[in-house]
């Protein structure tokens, strides 16, 4: 139309829509998914709205999802009535990316080789752009709830898209409405099977209904009834069923390690139903920390941001919903409300369990979910103080004894040496350095395990942890690492810490040349191969926390 106005896409968004349409990855079902949550987003931001604006739903309250098939025009259309988007909004969900998640998955694409970049598309929903996998053209039409405007965006993902205003009678009522243009290989995406059988694989429990109209002038028919999967007892729920879900609340494609599915009674009333993903989420070591537990009130989904969650459990994915909030909590409410800080607690008691359960029960498993999420999960062992105990049963670590595998403190304690009183770290930020350190030859005489810390979270729990199960923890850097009462192993030798007068001298006459560079020079029995090793003062913090207290300017 006249009035057409073209613009450039960001560049990020440019580099991203090239990706997907040169992918060699095969799974392309997955755009349609994308296209189907987004639907399902609008519906939830409109049901929420209308709790204020009861007005904004009009005569047609029932939100609903239409996808229309037309085989012979090569066309398929994903229709929603929620809360639609105004021209400025389009612009800025539909020219830039905006969610930090897509950011840095374009990141680890562009650092992968082009297979494995295919694959994490695969594995993580990249958005609406994924729509470009399958179309050569795509057409938006929106009209917002309450606008008296629509407008339609279209592109063909080269560069460039087109924003233009179109009539109210070529526009829905309310909502968005956007159309593929299938591109030949993408044909099947506009049959009636195909749709069907890719709705009940991957969006069978979004929250709004889903129908489908598979030709021109067709009825619609239900494909997903779009009832909330957690209010139905655990044990009608297939494995299936909670994966799919599972994956249109988390936007990733993995299998969940772990599912967390109850119901609370009794004071407060909520059900919980959350996963322990089976890949580590983009934005887990992102600056914020936020978690993503989706808080619903009576199944009115209200906000992803009310901190259901603890930081160290950030990867923790679901939703919660409770009767016993008001639907329109405000923002406020939400941050200082007593009931959801009840809440926390107890889910947050729920997921501690159910990993400690898993640990025992899978081993495998838990294994899986440490190496993604240990490193977080031990923030917790200096943040969460009420917890620590709990959280140190839970961890497990590399050690001089583990090999590729993990071991519990619990493991740790039971094989102690004689007369051995302490459980012995080694930290550093390079787990192959630190196995290797020359720190580490008088404990491997005695046969003493080692603890190696090679997480930077390491050094800023393990220097405030009193101890476990009564035994302290001690750096191996740290001087009077008691070795001398710990019998060597047979046929293992150590020099005896005893010195000779020629030692003596020498000793004297190193003090002397590094006067001012360190507090002392000692012969010790820690050494059997190396000559010397620089070790942190008894009192002082250990070297590795020295080095971070250094790195931070203090
Ligand atoms: P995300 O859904 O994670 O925000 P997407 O790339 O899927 O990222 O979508 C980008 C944005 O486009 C959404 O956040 C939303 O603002 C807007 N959007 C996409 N589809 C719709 C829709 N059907 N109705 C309303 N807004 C939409
Ligand atoms: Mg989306």
């Amino acid at each position: 139309t006249a009035t057409a106005e073209h613009r450039s896409f960001e560049a990020d968004v440019s580099r991203l829509l090239h990706m997907m349409v040169h992918s060699v990855y095969s799974d392309r079902d997955v755009f349609l998914r994308e296209l189907i949550s987004n639907a399902a987003d609008a519906c939830e931001k409109l049901r929420y709205e209308a709790i204020g604006k009861p007005e904004l739903l009009g005569d047609a309250p029932k939100l609903a999802i239409t996808i229309a098939a037309d085989t012979e025009a090569g066309k398929l259309v994903i229709a929603d009535n929620g809360i639609g988007m105004s021209r400025d909004e389009m612009i800025e969900a539909l020219g830039t990316i905006a969610r930090s998640g897509t950011r840095s998955f374009m990141e680890r694409v562009a650092a992968a080789e082009g297979k494995e970049g295919a694959q994490l598309i695969g594995q993580f929903g990249v958005g609406f752009y994924s729509a470009f996998m399958v179309a050569g053209e795509v057409e938006v039409v929106s009209r917002r709830a309450g606008s008296d405007e629509a407008w339609a965006w279209s592109s063909n993902g080269k560069g460039e898209f087109t924003v233009a205003p179109v009539a109210l009678d070529e526009a829905p009522a309310r909502g968005t409405r956007v159309t593929l243009h299938l591109m030949d290989h993408a044909k099947t995406y506009a049959e009636r099977w195909t749709l069907e059988r890719i709705v009940r694989e991957q969006s069978g429990h979004v929250p709004v209904p889903i129908a489908l109209i598979e030709k021109p002038g067709a009825e619609p028919a239900t494909l997903a009834d779009g009832a909330a999967l957690w209010t139905r007892p655990k044990s009608e729920i297939s494995k299936a069923e909670y994966v799919d879900f599972y994956r249109s609340v988390a936007g990733q494609y993995d299998e969940p390690a772990a599912i967390i599915h109850f119901h609370a009674e009794g004071r407060h009333e909520y059900s919980a139903l959350a996963f322990v993903p089976g890949a580590r989420p983009f934005d887990l070591f992102d600056a914020e920390r936020k978690g993503r537990i989706k808080l619903y009130v009576k199944r009115v989904f209200i906000t992803d941001e009310a901190e259901l969650m603890p930081r160290y459990l950030r990867f923790v994915r679901g939703i919660v919903d409770t009767a016993d909030l008001p639907l329109n909590v405000s923002r406020e409410m939400i941050q200082d409300s007593p009931l959801l800080g009840a809440i926390k607690k107890g889910v947050t008691n729920r997921v501690l369990s159910d990993l400690a359960k898993l640990s025992e029960q899978d081993v495998a498993t838990f294994s899986l979910v440490w190496e993604n999420f240990g490193a977080v999960i031990k923030e917790g062992l200096y943040e969460d103080f009420e917890r620590r105990a709990q959280l140190l049963d839970l961890s497990r670590f590399r050690t001089t004894a583990s090999g590729e595998g993990w071991r519990s403190l619990k493991e740790y304690v039971a094989a102690l040496k004689e007369n051995q009183t302490a459980i012995y770290y080694i930290a550093g930020d390079d787990a192959g350095r630190i196995a290797n350190s020359p720190q580490l030859e008088g404990f491997r005489a005695r046969g003493i395990e080692v603890l190696l810390l090679s997480d930077p979270v390491d050094s800023f729990w393990v220097s405030g942890m009193p101890e476990f199960e009564g035994k302290p923890f001690k750096s191996v850097t740290q001087g009077a690492a008691d070795l001398g009462l710990v019998p060597l192993l047979d046929g293992a030798t150590s020099p005896s810490a005893e010195t000779s007068q020629e030692v003596q001298t020498l000793l004297l006459a190193m003090k002397d040349a590094l006067a001012g560079q360190v507090a002392d020079v000692r012969a010790s029995d820690r050494l059997t191969d190396s000559a010397v090793c620089l070790v942190a003062s008894d009192k002082g913090p250990d070297r590795q926390f020295e080095r971070l207290l250094n790195a931070a300017g203090r």
